[in-house]
């Protein structure tokens, strides 16, 4: 870390009009939105901007020494609460906890429980010049029922002068009362426009396509061009085109080259097709694959729209499971007969 987080350029005028009211600011807040749209950056803006000794317009200026402290990771009035295994992503290395074993373990998916009772000595220092002092947890549902209570504790008698910026990309599922304990935030989708140029600027090719693929969200949709070869991968175009054709396809060899792919990655581009087919059977525009958009709706008009909820649904299911198939060969063939049976012309009585 040695930069100051700094907001999105969507963000900036819903920031500015948020911060600017700090005098009544609520002292937990839950910022929410879709995957990908750049909450997390948004709420280590924010702390950065509440931080911050000569605010220019609500926002953090970026030279004054708590800004300095912020930007090398250092400020005592600051603390990041997320797993384990989401701070080693960052680049921060993990304390290890050797009381327990000398073996290593995987770090931590969840916010533990431990985490937040850490707070409390936190909750008893004094804050840098009686400043503020502000918790970013994200993302709030890696709290387990024991850290959600724990949490649900601190807000029920909130340390003054401390503020909780809780993450969330869907508040329905969490704990509650917390949702209760908090004001809520909804950051919405950024527009189009903005999110293109924001692609163009971070050097992504086809930004247009990704962003589509990505439902609009442009972090997600710069994650997928760093990890996928194109916004539309060539075995779905292939699958799409053989599903809209006449003839009955041969799904094996497409079979066999996903098999090769993680399963989370090819059941979310099924998923997202069956989006999209779905969308053309209410006669809407498709939202993931434009360029599939003839196919897709030939597809909708022959099949069963019956069907395709069905899989649809079925894909949902074996999203949550796709960790580990049993047999990825028969998975992923089974998957495909299912999806092409799905999209087959309905036969006529
Ligand atoms: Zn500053």
């Amino acid at each position: 870390m040695s930069a100051l987080p700094d907001f999105l350029p969507w963000q900036r005028e819903l920031a500015q009009q948020w911060l600017n009211q700090r005098e009544r600011f609520a002292h937990a807040w839950l910022l929410h939105g879709l995957p990908g749209i750049g909450k997390k950056q948004f709420a280590l803006a924010a702390a950065a901007s509440l931080l911050c000794e000569q605010p220019a317009n609500g926002l953090a200026c970026g030279t004054c020494p708590a800004c300095l402290w912020v930007a090398g990771g250092n400020h005592p009035d600051l603390r990041r609460i997320r797993p384990d295994a989401v701070a080693q992503e960052e680049g921060v290395a993990v304390e290890e906890d050797t009381s327990v074993s000398t073996v290593k373990k995987t770090p931590s998916r969840d916010i533990r429980v431990e985490q937040l009772r850490a707070l409390g000595s936190w909750f008893n220092t004094a804050t840098h010049r009686g400043g503020w002092r502000v918790a970013v947890l994200y993302p709030a549902r890696a709290m387990n029922m024991i850290a959600a209570n724990a949490l649900l504790k601190v807000l029920e008698e909130p340390p003054e002068h401390t503020v909780f910026l809780l993450v969330a990309d869907a508040p329905d599922r969490l704990l509650p009362t917390l949702v209760s304990r908090c004001r809520r935030l909804p950051l919405p989708v950024p527009d189009p426009a903005q999110s293109l140029a924001w692609l163009q600027a971070e050097q992504v090719s086809r930004a247009d396509e990704w962003l589509a693929a990505a439902g609009g969200a442009p972090l997600l949709a710069k994650a997928l061009s760093l990890s996928n070869d194109s916004p539309c991968p060539d075995w779905l175009q292939q699958l799409t085109k053989g599903l809209a054709g006449s003839a009955t396809s041969d799904i094996g060899p497409l079979a066999d080259q996903i098999e090769k792919l993680a399963p989370d990655a090819w059941i979310d581009s099924l998923q997202r097709l069956f989006v999209d087919i779905l969308l053309a059977a209410s006669e809407a525009q498709v939202r993931y694959y434009p360029a599939l958009e003839s196919h897709i709706n030939t597809i909708a008009a022959q099949a069963s729209r019956q069907h395709l909820g069905d899989t649809a649904r079925w894909l949902t299911q074996q999203r949550r499971i796709a960790g580990h198939p049993l047999n990825a060969k028969l998975f992923t063939h089974s998957a495909l007969q299912r999806v092409a049976l799905a999209c087959n012309p309905v036969r006529q009585p």
